[in-house]
């Protein structure tokens, strides 16, 4: 584990569908806790460095999502808890957005904040 505080944020990533945070070794251990059937991420660091982003503004803890403002405005009120950013810079593979798509869902870009 790296030594926590310091305000250093540079050993996280963002996914780019969800945008929560997560360290590249946690991406490889468990994929990404909300898209992990579309992502895949699982054991492929590629897969990895493909659907997530070292560049990403602001930081939401996420503990009461069904109660957060935030969590609205984000539109995360359905993920998990955990620590979001509010905006991460990159777009997931083609593959991923025709994905999504074919779930129903809309990919909503994470590097635009919607007013
Ligand atoms: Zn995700």
């Amino acid at each position: 584990m790296p030594p926590r505080g310091g305000g250093k944020k540079s050993d996280l990533r963002a996914c780019l569908v969800c945008s929560i945070l997560q360290t590249p070794a946690d991406f490889l251990a468990g994929g990404c806790p909300n898209c992990e059937d579309i992502l895949e991420m699982r054991g492929s660091s590629d897969r990895v460095a493909e659907c997530t982003s070292m560049m990403y503004d602001g930081l939401i803890a996420m503990v009461e999502p069904s109660e957060s403002w935030v969590a609205r405005w984000q539109r995360i009120d359905k993920k998990m808890r955990g620590l979001y950013a509010v905006r991460v810079t990159g777009r997931p593979p083609q593959d991923v957005i025709d994905a999504i798509e074919a779930r129903g869902g809309v990919y909503r870009p994470r590097d635009e904040v919607e007013d």
